[in-house]
């Protein structure tokens, strides 16, 4: 359930975009970028290395036939697009709408497949991208140099460590009120995050044991409802 982790390539943090953020150095004084194009082309870079699976195989119809019925749970009236991949990543969400989905989440119990989309639906419906690239934008305004992000990277990095990690407590509070609205048991929730073993805290996410106590401490009777319409 990876999503926001390119948001904090830049040298605020390293990690895997840091090799991109690089490339954009070699050229910007020559042609000076603003953060957002930093951040735009480290998710597109991204983007471009997840294998796609093969369409039209009976798992990628039933990740697609979960997705369809996602949808039609949930009011979403911007832009979506999803792509069901190969290879190890999970889930991911990148450019703030193109939902990343591995084909092998269709072997999965339907309950925590739709927990997993709709964690990731989550990022997309509360414009959790738009948010960070206003963080990042707060703190290096005009053209991208390289005093300028060393000047900010602690600070920057700080504050868009915390801001990622509430967006993932947030996706999975989406996630699991949209479980209820399917009619699926919150068990099923917390069997697909302790399916992929207990995750310590990173950059971008909260460890698995604070995530599962955020999702437990998730009052049945008190959960908003708000952006879903009423369970079919
Ligand atoms: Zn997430």
């Amino acid at each position: 359930m990876r999503s926001m982790l390119l948001l904090l390539a830049v040298s605020a943090l390293g990690g895997p975009g840091r090799a991109a953020y690089a490339d954009e150095q070699a050229d910007v004084q020559a042609n000076p970028i603003s953060i957002t194009q930093v951040l735009y082309r480290s998710q597109q870079a991204r983007l471009d290395s997840l294998p796609a699976a093969e369409q039209g195989t009976p798992a990628s119809e039933i990740v697609q036939l979960s997705f369809q019925r996602l949808l039609h749970t949930v009011a979403l009236t911007g832009r979506i697009e999803l792509r069901v991949t190969a290879g190890d990543t999970v889930a991911e969400t990148l450019h703030g709408h193109v939902i990343v989905v591995n084909e092998a989440v269709a072997r999965l119990p339907e309950g925590e497949r739709m927990f997993i989309l709709a964690h990731e639906l989550g990022h997309v419906v509360m414009s959790h991208w738009a948010q960070m690239g206003e963080l990042f934008q707060r703190y290096v305004p005009g053209a991208v140099t390289q005093a300028q992000t060393d000047a900010v990277s602690a600070s920057l990095g700080r504050e868009a460590t915390g801001l990622a990690r509430q967006h993932e407590f947030d996706a999975d509070a989406f996630a699991l009120r949209t479980l209820r609205a399917l009619g699926h048991a919150d068990a099923d929730a917390t069997a697909v995050m302790s399916r992929f073993g207990f995750q310590r805290d990173t950059a971008t996410h909260p460890g698995t044991r604070q995530r599962l106590a955020a999702l437990c401490a998730i009052d049945a009777g008190k959960i908003e409802t708000a952006g879903l319409d009423a369970p079919p």
